[in-house]
C-alpha cells in the first residue's frame, strides 16, 4: 500500500494548508570535471601494469547511466599466484626499513590523495554512483585521514602495544566492497603497511577504478614494488587470494554469506582473519529526544550512500508516544530528498550500485508491503531514462517477525516500529543476528550509557566515523576492529 502523509504547510507560507509540495527548484549543477579514464586496464604487480596470465577482462558501468566506462582486468589463479609472490618477495625489505621511513610513504600516499581528489571523487561516483558531494566531502576526506593516522602510529608500535615486540604478519590478502571503493582500500592498506606488512588488495567487480588510480598513486611516490599489489576480478579472484598459502592474513569487508565462507577458508588453513560483514542496526528514539534533530540523524543515515552502508540505521525503534509525531516528521523530510544524477552537487541520493543490487532492494520493498507493512515513498520527480533508480522509503505497522525487520536490505528501505519501556526497547534492538551498530536518541546521558552497555553492537553512534574510534562487529556483524589502536592488532604478531 502506498500512503502520502498530510503535511502542514509552513507557518508563513500563505498556502492552503493541503500543499505538500513546497520543494524549491534547483538548477543543475553539474561536476564539470573530466576525468581522463583508459579503455583498458591491467592487474597491479610488482609495482607496475600488466596484462593478465588469465587474458581475460570484464566491464565496469556506470550505473547512472549504464555506460560502459573501461575493461578491467580478471585475474585468475596464475595472476594471484604472480601478486602474492610479489608480495611475498618485497615484505622482508619493506619490515626492515626504518618505522619513520615507512611512515613517509604512507604520508606521501595520503598527500597525494589529497592533492587528486577531486579527480578521485568524480571518478568515485561514476563508478559507483554515489553523490558527489558524499564521495568528495565524505570518502575522499576519510581516506586521507585514515592514511594520515596510521602513519602516524608506523613509529610508534611498541608504544601501541606496550611490553610487546610487535612482528608483521606477512603478506595480507584484503577483500572489498563497492560501497565504499576508495575508503575501504585505504582502511586495509593503512595499518597493514604501517605494522611492515605487505598486500594484495582486490577491490568489487562493480567498482574497481579507483583502486586502479591509487595504483598510480603508489608509482607517484615510488612506493617499493610490491609493497601494494591490486588484483580485480570478482569473486573467484577473492577467493583465490584468501586460499594462496603464502597469505598469512586476510581482510574481508562484505557480505555475512562470503564472510562465513572465507571464515571456513582461513580455519582450515590456520590464517589470520578479520571480518566486517553486514548489519540491521537500530536507531531508538524515546519521547524525550530532540525530535527534529533524531529524524535529521536518521533519516540521512537511511539514504546515506542510498543505504547501501553496513551499518546504516535501517530500523527505527520509537517509543509509541511519540510515534505519529515522528512518522508525520519522517515523511516531512523524505519529501525534500532529491534523487537523480549523481555528479550533481545537490543530488542527495544517487544510483544504486548494481542492477542485482537494485532487484534485491525492490524484492524487499515488494515483500515489506505484502507482508502488511505500510509503505511511505519519497515523492521525487522524474528519473533519468537511464541507470538504477531506487526512491528512499520507509515502512510504518512493520512487526519484528516481518523481513523487512530482519533482513540486511542494503538500500535507502527503513523499517518503524515501537516500543513501550526502556526494557523493551532493548530487546527489540538487540532482536538480531547482527550487531554492528545502534543509534540512542534521548535527552537523557544516563539512558545512553546504560544502554550503551547493554546493546549488542560494535559501534553506538554519537558521531560519523573517525580514524580515531575503533569500528567492527558482534555476532554476524563479524569480527576483529579496523580504525584506532585496535586496527593495528590484526596486523602484527606479538
Ligand atoms: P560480496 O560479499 O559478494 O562482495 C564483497 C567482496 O567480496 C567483493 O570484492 C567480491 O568480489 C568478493 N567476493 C565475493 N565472493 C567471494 C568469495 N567467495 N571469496 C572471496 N571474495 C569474494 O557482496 P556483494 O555481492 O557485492 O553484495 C551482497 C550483499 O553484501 C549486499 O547486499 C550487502 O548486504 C552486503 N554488503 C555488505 C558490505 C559491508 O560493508 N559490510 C559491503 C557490500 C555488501
Ligand atoms: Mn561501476
Amino acid at each position: 500500500m502506498n500512503t502520502r502523509i498530510e503535511i502542514d504547510a509552513p507557518q508563513d507560507s500563505g498556502e492552503s494548508p493541503e500543499t505538500t509540495d513546497y520543494n524549491w527548484e534547483y538548477s543543475p549543477a553539474p561536476e564539470r570535471m573530466q576525468v581522463d579514464i583508459k579503455d583498458r586496464y591491467g592487474l597491479f604487480i610488482n609495482g607496475s601494469f600488466r596484462s593478465p596470465v588469465s587474458k581475460k577482462y570484464f566491464k565496469t558501468v556506470n550505473p547512472a547511466t549504464e555506460e560502459v566506462l573501461a575493461e578491467v582486468a580478471q585475474a585468475g589463479a596464475k595472476d594471484v599466484d604472480k601478486a602474492v609472490e610479489a608480495a611475498r618477495a618485497a615484505q622482508p625489505k619493506w619490515a626492515r626499513l626504518k618505522p619513520t621511513e615507512r611512515a613517509k610513504y604512507l604520508f606521501r600516499i595520503a598527500r597525494r590523495i589529497q592533492e587528486r581528489s577531486r579527480e578521485l571523487a568524480v571518478l568515485e561516483t561514476m563508478d559507483s554512483g554515489k553523490p558527489i558531494k558524499e564521495s568528495r566531502d565524505v570518502d575522499l576526506n576519510i581516506t586521507a585521514q585514515y592514511l594520515f593516522y596510521y602513519a602516524g602510529w608506523a613509529d610508534k608500535l611498541d608504544y601501541a602495544f606496550a611490553g610487546a615486540r610487535p612482528k608483521p604478519v606477512g603478506v595480507c590478502g584484503q577483500i572489498i566492497p563497492w560501497n565504499f571503493p576508495l575508503m575501504m582500500a585505504a582502511w586495509k592498506i593503512g595499518p597493514a603497511l604501517a605494522c611492515g606488512n605487505t598486500c594484495v588488495l582486490k577491490p568489487a567487480e562493480t567498482s574497481p577504478l579507483t583502486a586502479l588510480r591509487l595504483a598510480e598513486i603508489l608509482q607517484e611516490v615510488d612506493l617499493p614494488p610490491g609493497v601494494v599489489n591490486i588484483l580485480t576480478g570478482a569473486g573467484a579472484t577473492g577467493q583465490a587470494i584468501a586460499e594462496h598459502p603464502n597469505v598469512k592474513k586476510v581482510a574481508f569487508t562484505g557480505s555475512t554469506q562470503v564472510g562465513k565462507i572465507l571464515a571456513k577458508v582461513c580455519a582450515k588453513k590456520g590464517k589470520h582473519l578479520t571480518l566486517e560483514l553486514g548489519g540491521k542496526s537500530p536507531n531508538i528514539i524515546f519521547e524525550d529526544a530532540s525530535l527534529d534533530q533524531a529524524v535529521e540523524g536518521i533519516v540521512s543515515g537511511i539514504y546515506f550512500n542510498q543505504g547501501q552502508v553496513c551499518c546504516a540505521g535501517s530500523r527505527l525503534l520509537v517509543q509509541e508516544s511519540i510515534h505519529d509525531e515522528v512518522v508525520k516528521k519522517l515523511a516531512h523530510r523524505f519529501e525534500s530528498l532529491r534523487v537523480g544524477d549523481p555528479l550533481d552537487k545537490n543530488t542527495d541520493v544517487g544510483a544504486i550500485n548494481s542492477p542485482e543490487q537494485l532487484k534485491k532492494i525492490e524484492h524487499y520493498i515488494n515483500v515489506g508491503a505484502a507482508e502488511g507493512a505500510d509503505m511511505h515513498s519519497c515523492p521525487v520527480g522524474d528519473l533519468p531514462p537511464k541507470g538504477y533508480w531506487c526512491r528512499p522509503c520507509f515502512f510504518t505497522d512493520v512487526q519484528p517477525s516481518h523481513q523487512i525487520a530482519r533482513d540486511e536490505i542494503f538500500g535507502p528501505v527503513l523499517a518503524v516500529m515501537t516500543f513501550r519501556t526502556p526494557k523493551e526497547a532493548l530487546e527489540l534492538a538487540n532482536n538480531t543476528p547482527y550487531g554492528l551498530s545502534a543509534g540512542v536518541w534521548t535527552d537523557k546521558g544516563a539512558r545512553i550509557f546504560e544502554l550503551a552497555k547493554k546493546l549488542d553492537a560494535g559501534v553506538i553512534w554519537c558521531n560519523l566515523f573517525d580514524a580515531f574510534s575503533p569500528f567492527g562487529g558482534f555476532k554476524e556483524s563479524g569480527f576483529g576492529r579496523e580504525g584506532g589502536r585496535h586496527g593495528l592488532r590484526p596486523y602484527v604478531a606479538l
